[in-house]
């Protein structure tokens, strides 16, 4: 089974109109002197501030597509500061970002609210990128595996096996996220295997073998050949250096 990578970049609260403009012009320069067939799926997800602007750049890109770093589940209405999905499809936006460490951590959402998105953005046609990721003290406790089986488990309920076939995972260990100490690429390798045994205990070997798993936390052009060459990594879900359009080319390159 061969599942196209995907290299997506992260942007988080950083850049203005004007810094949005130059990274945007600056990853689409890069992209242009690549060749199609090779690369993977390239995202970028910015600031909603920023979207319309990243969509209107993009538009004619084939070789890029744009996420939401967010969503509300619910279809409109009474929810001050939120954004729905018919929002975002007007930007054409084909990811949507849920379940990220920050979100669980700083905002307090829940798997069960994390699950409730999943399925709002799969019924809308769109496709969530699942993070999940364990502590240092979960795993220096010995329970990354049963934690990440569990976060997935309750992300995945009530999801059909074609729309968790389409569906992406990011295991982002959170000690690595924005650390600078990415997680050694092998046992990266060995927790998505574990991950994607979840979902083959869920639904089927069928869908385990075509989910895209990416690894995220602290992947640097200096560490993406190594994480790619793993059989289990299907790619990147990039913080810090997606923000410079150099390094980010350099993990497209590496993810070629
Ligand atoms: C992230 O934002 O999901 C992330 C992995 O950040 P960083 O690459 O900066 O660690």
């Amino acid at each position: 089974m061969t599942r196209r990578p995907i290299i997506a970049g992260n942007w988080k609260m950083n850049n203005n109109k004007a810094e949005a403009k130059e990274l945007t012009d600056g990853i689409m320069y890069g992209v242009s002197q690549l060749e199609a067939s090779k690369m993977p799926e390239v995202v970028l997800a910015p600031t909603y501030t920023a979207l319309w602007q990243v969509y209107d750049l993009i538009k004619n890109e084939p070789k890029l597509s744009l996420a939401a770093q967010n969503v509300n589940p619910n279809p409109s209405g009474a929810y001050t500061g939120e954004i729905s999905l018919d929002m975002l499809a007007d930007f054409k936006v084909k990811f949507v970002i849920i379940g990220h460490s920050e979100r669980r951590q700083m905002f307090g959402e829940t798997d069960e609210f994390i699950n409730q998105k999943a399925i709002a953005i799969l019924e809308k046609g769109l496709i969530p990128i699942i993070c999940c990721g364990e502590t240092l003290e979960q795993r220096e406790q010995g329970v990354t595996d049963t934690h990440l089986a569990s976060q997935i488990t309750k992300a995945f309920q009530g999801i059909s096996p074609e729309d968790a076939k389409k569906s992406v995972i990011a295991y982002e260990p959170i000690w690595a996220i924005g650390t600078g100490k990415s997680c050694d690429a092998v046992e990266a390798n060995r927790t998505i295997g574990e991950i994607r045994k979840v979902i083959k205990n869920l639904y089927s070997n069928d869908v385990a073998e075509s989910i895209r798993i990416l690894y995220g936390g602290s992947v640097k052009p200096s560490t993406i050949v190594e994480q790619m060459a793993q059989p289990e990594i299907d790619g990147g879900l990039i913080g810090g250096a997606s923000l410079k359009a150099d390094s980010f080319i350099e993990l497209i390159k590496g993810a070629m």
